[in-house]
């Protein structure tokens, strides 16, 4: 049988298809004359920006919602008409890369300005020929211009700089709370810098909210102060184009979830599978330690599977004794603890698995699924982070 072993240890699939569908639903979601960003920061989230990048451009993305002017580098490789967005601005001795790949990005530092100003003089570009999105700080105190800061910004960018601020942007941090009471204040904070900048710059973009804003409601209120000052609305969705809706904490009373978020629920299709497979099984009797420091003890014989995959893969350690892989369409709990490139799952139950078996480690098999908020939630992190832990030797493979 040792002819039948995959030579890959383990592997990412990539359904291309449902990151098309996810971003036309989310596009139909958005409210008339939106703006969608594909965000695809991150290596796509771990999915890998080289299939995602065109797949969403197929789509119709338009924009693409990097973090680094490196990822705007990989980003123009693979989407060469692309409008790509540097979401965390451009460090000191980035802005010539930034003009020469036409990138576009984030500013709120006077510095950055300063740095992309001259970069633009030096390239020999005109007034307003550098566009730039202007991020405000309206409550988060992560990246932005408090409103109150914001006269000696719009001095720095007066009519004949060669920067056009193109989009007034500000993230929203609790769009996934039902109540929005957050999401209410940093819109009003919003409302008074726009008050500010559109009659002095005439943006053309108002870039507010993420996978949450859009389907849990909040993108109609951009939609309608983006209207109130003669802008178009914006939206950077990264999480629920892979097909992941975002929970809502507090959650939506029962029956009271926006349409827009039953959509999501119903008809976003996770792009990403993760897959090993068996390398060897054995019986082990009554008393055997599994794994490092025996933290299993067989307390009958039971037979277990070797799977080549571990923690440097990308799956948590802390899913050691607590988590189940998926092989010929059943749970077979992980026992002992997840070394770096190896776990081991209990497979006594389970009839007939031999070596060079398919293993999922997150996605379906036969009519059962494992998550990425089932992983999430047996490590006490977020779907986001699970997927950006997918290790880099694990190859991405487009279906
Ligand atoms: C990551 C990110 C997004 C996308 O967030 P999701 O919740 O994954 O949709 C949007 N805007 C900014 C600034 C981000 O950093």
């Amino acid at each position: 049988m040792a002819h039948d072993i995959p030579t890959r240890r383990s592997w990412v699939n990539l359904d291309t298809g449902a990151l098309e569908d996810n971003f036309r639903l989310l596009r139909s979601l958005a409210p008339e004359g939106a703006e969608c960003v594909a965000v695809v920061k991150a290596d796509a989230y771990g999915h890998g920006l080289g299939i995602c990048a065109p797949a969403a451009a197929r789509a119709g993305a338009q924009w693409l919602g990097v973090t680094s002017v490196e990822e705007g580098v990989a980003a123009r490789a693979a989407c060469p008409e692309a409008r790509i967005l540097i979401m965390c601005g451009a460090f000191p001795g980035q802005a010539a890369a930034v003009i020469a790949h036409r990138l576009t990005p984030v500013v709120w530092e006077s510095w950055q300005i300063a740095d992309l100003q001259a970069a633009a003089r030096a390239a020999g570009l005109g007034a307003r020929a550098l566009a730039v999105h202007l991020e405000i700080d309206t409550g988060m105190s992560r990246q932005g211009v408090r409103s109150g800061d914001l006269k000696p910004v719009l001095a720095q960018i007066a009519t004949s700089s060669p920067l056009r601020v193109e989009a007034v942007m500000t993230h929203l941090y609790a769009s996934d709370e039902a109540d929005l009471l957050r999401t209410a204040k940093q819109m009003k904070e919003l409302e008074q810098a726009l008050s500010v900048i559109a009659p002095a710059l005439q943006p053309e973009w108002l870039s507010v909210g993420a996978s949450s804003a859009l389907l849990g409601g909040t993108a109609a209120k951009i939609a309608a102060l983006a209207a109130r000052w003669n802008l178009r609305p914006m939206l950077r969705l990264g999480l629920a184009l892979y097909g992941v809706a975002p929970r809502f904490e507090p959650a939506f009373a029962r029956g009271d979830e926006p349409a827009s978020l039953r959509r999501g629920w119903a008809e976003l299709r996770p792009v990403l599978s993760w897959k090993s497979h068996v390398v060897s099984v054995r019986e082990i009797p009554a008393g055997a330690e599994v794994g490092y420091n025996g933290t299993f003890v067989a307390t009958e014989p039971m037979r277990v599977a070797l799977v080549a995959a571990g923690y440097a893969d990308g799956l948590d350690r802390r899913l050691s004794n607590r988590f189940s892989l998926l092989i010929r369409g059943q749970r077979a709990p992980l026992v002992g603890r997840v070394s770096m490139d190896h776990c081991v799952v209990d497979v006594t139950e389970i009839e007939g698995v031999r070596p060079g078996d398919e293993v999922v480690l997150l996605g379906r098999q036969d009519g059962e699924t494992i998550s990425a908020y089932d992983h999430a939630d047996a490590t006490g992190t977020i779907p986001w982070e699970v997927f950006t832990r997918i290790g880099s030797r694990v190859a991405r493979i487009a279906e």
